[in-house]
């Protein structure tokens, strides 16, 4: 198969914006090194040709893969088929009783914790093994908080390669189990997310594996713009005025934009959205950066219980800072007690069960109205990237514990009396 992709027309550098050709560079600018995370290019005249309005509304592929035409492989999906498992296209639920609690002109959210993993991660996981196998990898690796672990690891397990997986010691149980299940040869880190990072690094020099870090692989944004196409294409005749997501690296944020963006540019939706991007207060030093205008990102030492977004020094936060500032937006932080309020708030609402980084969001997006970020009577959109089940220990914070009793129906009637 060939690896010429006429549709990608090169890579530019966030930092010099020096462009490469596809192919000659995978991952970070030559010149500025590691920093230098580049942006994938796309030549949408050449896209034009078979994706637009009409070619969605007659494709009958509920996956992710409906936005081929736009992702880092070849179209044919006969040389390169997808994987097997069922991705994107999440649905979207809407809650008038949450809408009329926050004051909004109506409030949806997409649940993305029902994708194979049960995490918005998978669109990248799955972009990202598809591209790999077409260029003839069969061992992958990355260093992530948890979600990006398990997804890749669950695609890997899908394609037949071998996953390399770094995670912090602290990642929630469940997350690693996901890994060990899938058979990933998993290397628990003694040290906060940073470390699992340099240490995945070093052994992608030693050891040559592809690299799924969406801190290096810029293709990585290209999988998560998807979960943008799809808020485009499923909002399209009442698109929100306010996307909400969880910040922590800054790929997901500046994924969601682009996808966006690129709705707006094949003629699907004819204005965009606004992203409030939320950082837990304990690891928010993009919030910092929004807030003084400028693109200096100072690491801090992060501590939230929201651990899909523990971290201290974000490498895609150039992006997310230009997305959230395209798009009109804010970057603004919230409590951990008050994440963890939302995750019952959340799913006694909608049915949504979210894990504490699902919610996150939604926290900011209460301070967000109350500085009139996010005007009254606006309409929202709120995308829980991860389930619930993901961790069930911050879960249990979030509610009381419960009644325990002995087995005949008399405690029961005293504990209804006691209510
Ligand atoms: C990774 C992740 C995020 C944040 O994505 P970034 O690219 O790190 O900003 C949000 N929510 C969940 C559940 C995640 O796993
Ligand atoms: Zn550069």
């Amino acid at each position: 198969m060939s690896l010429a992709l006429p549709k990608v027309t090169g890579l530019r550098c966030v930092l010099c914006s020096a462009v490469y050709a596809h192919g000659e560079v995978e991952y970070t600018c030559p010149r500025c090194g590691i920093e230098g995370i580049l942006d994938v290019e796309l030549d949408h005249d050449f896209i034009a040709r078979t994706f637009g309005k009409s070619a969605l509304a007659a494709n009958r592929d509920l996956s992710l893969w409906r936005y081929r035409a736009l992702l880092p492989v070849p179209d044919d999906a006969a040389l390169l088929p997808p994987p097997r498992l069922q991705v994107g296209f999440t649905p979207v639920v809407e809650s008038p009783a949450l809408a009329k609690e926050l004051g909004l002109g109506a409030f949806f959210v997409k649940d993305d914790g029902r994708n194979p993993t049960a995490s918005f991660k998978d669109r990248a996981s799955s972009v990202i093994v598809l591209r790999a196998k077409w260029l003839g990898r069969n061992e992958i690796t990355c260093s992530s908080t948890g979600n990006a672990a398990s997804s890749l690891a669950g695609f890997a397990a899908e394609a037949g390669m071998k996953a390399f997986i770094f995670v912090p010691a602290s990642a929630p149980e469940a997350k690693v189990a996901q890994l060990l299940v899938y058979g990933a040869k998993v290397f628990l880190v003694e040290g906060p997310y940073e470390d699992a990072f340099r240490v995945c690094q070093a052994a992608v020099e030693e050891f040559g594996w592809y690299n799924r870090n969406c801190a290096i692989n810029p293709y990585l944004v290209e999988g998560k713009k998807t979960c943008g196409l799809e808020i485009a294409e499923q909002m399209q005749g009442s698109l929100p005025d306010v996307v909400t997501v969880a910040l922590g690296d800054g790929c997901t944020t500046a994924g969601i934009w682009k996808g966006l963006v690129e709705m707006k540019t094949h003629g699907v939706i004819d204005r965009l959205p606004r992203l409030l991007a939320v950082q837990a207060e304990g690891a928010a030093p993009l919030a910092k950066t929004f807030a003084r205008g400028d693109e200096r990102i100072d690491p801090v030492e992060a501590t939230t219980l929201a651990d899909s977004i523990n971290v201290g020094s974000p490498r895609n936060g150039i992006k997310a800072l230009r997305a959230v500032r395209a798009s009109g937006g804010a970057i603004v932080t919230a409590r951990d007690e008050a994440i963890l309020a939302w995750i019952p708030r959340l799913a006694r609402a909608t049915g949504v069960f979210a894990e504490p980084t699902g919610v996150a969001a939604l926290a900011g997006l209460e301070a967000a109205l109350e500085k009139g970020l996010v005007a009254r009577g606006e309409r929202v959109l709120h995308v829980a990237t991860g389930n619930g089940l993901k961790d069930t220990r911050g879960a249990m914070r979030s509610v009381g514990p419960p009644t325990r009793i002995p087995p005949n129906l008399d405690a029961v009637r005293r504990t209804l009396e006691k209510r």
